[in-house]
């Protein structure tokens, strides 16, 4: 019997693992911007200490064992052809490329920040963006962080810790910040904050400027649109959660009234035999969850029961926000779950156990050594 043709489009922290999964039974093709996995999370350790974000968190295609018997293209998607099952995008050289599938995969992610943008990029180009922010932040004396996000969050501890004499303030609209999580996980953070100095600053909505917009660092006084004075700082980091699916490239029929790809429970796109979606560009719930949620097991399982006839299983979502917020720190990685409750794996267990045999071989199957890349 023929294999089976799977592409998966975007190939971030999500497309990545289906792709490891689907590999041994079907022949996938990869199509992404970038020619590693570069993820969006832990923005906090990627801004302050770059190097060690690096090593878990931006990762060539060749180091994943699994993907060397996925073919791998460097494009940017630009449409699809429902009916003849085929991709289209544009390759580095600016050659338009058609895939043709038996099963799509979406798994183009959001946008969110300068950290998180679906543009063709080198290696190169990668390590001189995240150099850049770092630089940039390093240099400042003082730092406004705004959003109540894991994002700003994650941004507030992290420059507090690695920079402790620098003065850094979190600005977000609320009463309190990490709406979507269990409010015992806030209490918990905003304990950590104010041991580390960090201003809280609720009930600030800033105003958005031309260059935040584009969420830049910028350096203007942030305006509130809450009436308050406005603040100052070397450094203003927008992590304002405002993200923006990148499906710019499918058909409106495909999609909810906020763009994002609209999916059953089975992780199946409606009326499109032979279409998935999951991670963050996939509406399953309010929170988007299949990427934390294990979403990409389901879709490589489902789309192995549909070629084989058998039974799909269902998504199930927790209904809050969970995990880490703020990467690993030298007294290890905290895990925040969904009741609220966290608990925290010692430092050695995390690089002796939990990196080495959970994630690179439980996860990814095997990831060849990660020469961590200098960005410092
Ligand atoms: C194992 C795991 C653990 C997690 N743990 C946590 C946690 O502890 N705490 C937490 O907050 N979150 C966690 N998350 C979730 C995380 O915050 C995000 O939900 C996740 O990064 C989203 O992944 P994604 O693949 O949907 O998007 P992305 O990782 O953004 O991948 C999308 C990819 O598609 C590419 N792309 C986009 N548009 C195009 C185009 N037009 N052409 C070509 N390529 C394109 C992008 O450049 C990118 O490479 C976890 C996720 C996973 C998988």
């Amino acid at each position: 019997m023929n294999r089976k043709r799977v592409v998966v489009t975007g190939l971030g922290d999500v497309g990545i693992l289906a792709a490891i999964r689907l590999a041994p039974h079907t022949d996938v093709v990869g199509i992404s911007v970038k020619p590693a996995l570069v993820s969006g999370q832990e923005l906090g350790v990627r801004l302050s200490r770059p190097d060690d974000w690096a090593r878990d968190y931006w990762i060539p295609f060749d180091k994943f064992r699994r993907l060397d018997r996925v073919r791998k293209v460097q494009a940017t998607l630009t449409g699809v052809d429902l009916a003849a099952r085929t991709v289209f995008g544009l390759g580095e050289d600016g050659a338009t490329i058609a895939e043709e599938y038996d099963t799509l995969v979406i798994s183009t992610g959001v946008s969110n920040g300068f950290w998180r943008r679906p543009t063709l990029q080198s290696a190169a180009e990668i390590s001189a963006d995240i150099q850049a922010a770092h630089q940039r932040l390093a240099g400042a004396g003082s730092v406004i962080v705004l959003g109540g996000g894991a994002a700003a969050i994650s941004s507030a501890v992290n420059l507090a810790t690695t920079w402790p004499g620098k003065c850094i303030d979190l600005y977000f609209p609320g009463d309190r910040a990490l709406v979507g999580y269990h409010p015992r996980t806030w209490n918990r953070v905003q304990g950590r904050l104010t041991e580390l100095g960090v201003g809280l600053h609720p009930g600030h909505r800033a105003v958005l400027s031309n260059a935040s917009a584009d969420s830049e660092i910028t350096s203007e006084p942030v305006q509130w649109s809450t009436g308050q004075p406005p603040a100052s700082a070397d450094a203003v980091l927008w992590a304002i959660g405002r993200v923006q699916p990148n499906t710019g490239w499918l058909p409106q029929e495909l999609l909810d009234e906020d763009g994002f790809v609209r999916v059953t429970s089975e992780l199946q796109v409606p009326g499109q035999h032979g279409v998935y979606a999951v991670g963050d560009v996939a509406a399953t719930d309010p929170l988007r969850s299949s990427a934390r949620n294990r979403g990409d097991a389901l879709v490589a399982h489902n789309i192995r029961a549909e070629f084989a006839g058998k039974k799909m299983r269902t998504y199930r979502t927790p209904g809050r926000r969970w995990g880490s917020l703020v990467g690993e720190q030298a007294n290890g990685l905290e895990v925040f779950l969904p009741t609220g409750q966290a608990f925290r794996l010692p430092s050695w267990s995390v690089k002796r156990l939990v990196m080495p045999y959970v994630v690179r071989w439980g996860m990814y199957r095997g990831v060849r050594d990660n020469q961590p890349f200098r960005a410092s």
